[in-house]
């Protein structure tokens, strides 16, 4: 697997407060968080970027919507509304090179993001 922070997180070699975790998937909150809720919803499997999604990938993909309005309901911003958001490549900030799903919610979000 290629190595990044989440690897290590995966494999509880460093600590993370970790939310939600089922066979495939994991959910820890972001160290610098941007909003009151902001958790970031991982495949346990190796994809680095979305370009590296594949069909075979769209049970976990769902496993991960899944997770995420579980945890939306469970923080209490399912009727508020809350963003997701995946950012691929460069252009798009995207620092750690393993597939995140951002949940943010809990404030007013702005749109269109910078
Ligand atoms: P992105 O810019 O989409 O790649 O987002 C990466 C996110 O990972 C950022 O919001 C970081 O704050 C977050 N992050 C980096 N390292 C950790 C960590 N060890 N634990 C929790 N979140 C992290």
């Amino acid at each position: 697997m290629a190595e990044t922070i989440f690897s290590k997180i995966i494999r509880k070699e460093i600590p993370a407060d970790i939310v939600y975790e089922s066979d495939s998937v994991l959910a820890f909150r972001d160290i610098r968080p941007q909003a009151p809720v902001h958790i970031l919803i991982i495949p346990k499997k190796e994809i680095p970027r979305v370009t590296d999604i594949k069909p075979e990938d769209s049970v976990l993909l769902g496993e991960m919507f899944a997770a995420a309005n579980k945890l939306a309901a469970e923080m209490n911003i399912s009727e508020e509304g809350f963003r997701l958001v995946l950012n691929c490549g460069n252009n798009a900030g995207q620092e750690v090179f393993q597939l995140h799903m951002h949940l943010l919610g809990g404030r007013l979000l702005s749109w269109p993001p910078g």
